[in-house]
């Protein structure tokens, strides 16, 4: 049995984790962290793994907390910047504790993601537009920055960006990552839902995922739970867990 703590247990996504980890055979839910709890309950009940579905002002302190604790940690919180990134792997280099971290745990967004990074060579402009519930703390989405990120990595050449266009309303065009335009669309109703689109001469692909319930990210969840432990430091990006 592998011992599960959980950050931000009282949330939308920790109250479904917990409930995930209560459901199987393998993991024990030993602790339950929030706001105003100590994290020391996770050292007390033998917690071998953390899971965290945080907030972005409250995740690098908890990381912090379980590798110097020896906790291995599983991270779903979105928010993250590159040097935040850069500073994690610094406290988990030789330390005892792995850290893994995903901006998405849905197995159809990690497709989704890997299926534009395989079109963006062939395409001469991309735009990404998701959306998201209304209490959404971040923008754009983990999942529109690192899919952005994959895009340019497998491109390699500049996108080709649209000529003489002035914006008479400020923002119209979203958000520029190098080259790729990202819009946040934040509506209740909403769970995760991201369309991205291709353009060339003549055609558009568009490749769409939807989480339509928060129960899409538990499997990856789990999975990353159970296969925390064997990792070595930082680990981004669930496709490392999957045989794509
Ligand atoms: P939420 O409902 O607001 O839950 C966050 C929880 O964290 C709240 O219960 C909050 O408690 C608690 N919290 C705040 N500070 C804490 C601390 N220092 N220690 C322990 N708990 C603390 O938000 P959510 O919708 O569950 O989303 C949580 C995060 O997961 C967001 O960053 C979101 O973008 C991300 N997310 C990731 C994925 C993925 O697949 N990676 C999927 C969905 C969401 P209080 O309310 O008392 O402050």
């Amino acid at each position: 049995m592998i011992k599960v703590g959980v950050f931000g247990a009282q949330g939308r996504m920790g109250s479904e984790v917990c409930r995930a980890v209560q459901a199987d055979d393998e993991l024990e839910l030993v602790a339950q962290v929030d706001e105003n709890d100590d994290p020391r309950a996770f050292v007390d009940a033998g917690a071998t793994v953390a899971v965290d579905f945080t907030t972005p002002d409250a995740v690098l302190a908890n990381i912090r907390f379980c590798v110097d604790n020896g906790i291995h940690v599983v991270v779903g919180t979105t928010g993250l910047s590159a040097s935040d990134l850069d500073e994690v792997a610094g406290w988990v280099a030789g330390a005892r504790a792995s850290v893994f971290i995903a901006p998405n745990f849905a197995i159809g967004a990690v497709l989704m993601m890997d299926f534009a990074a395989r079109a963006a060579p062939h395409f001469d402009t991309a735009e990404i537009v998701e959306r998201h519930h209304e209490r959404k703390l971040d923008a754009p989405s983990g999942t529109a920055l690192r899919t952005a990120q994959l895009m340019n990595d497998a491109r390699g050449t500049a996108w080709r960006a649209p000529q003489g266009h002035s914006e008479t309303l400020p923002g119209s065009r979203g958000g520029d990552s190098s080259g790729i335009r990202i819009h946040s669309v934040r509506v209740p109703g909403s769970v995760a839902h991201q369309d991205v689109i291709l353009g060339t001469a003549g055609e558009t692909l568009t490749i769409r995922h939807d989480s339509l319930d928060r129960a899409s990210f538990m499997p990856g969840v789990v999975l990353a739970v159970k296969r925390v432990g064997s990792l070595q430091g930082l680990t981004v990006g669930l496709e490392n867990l999957l045989d794509l």
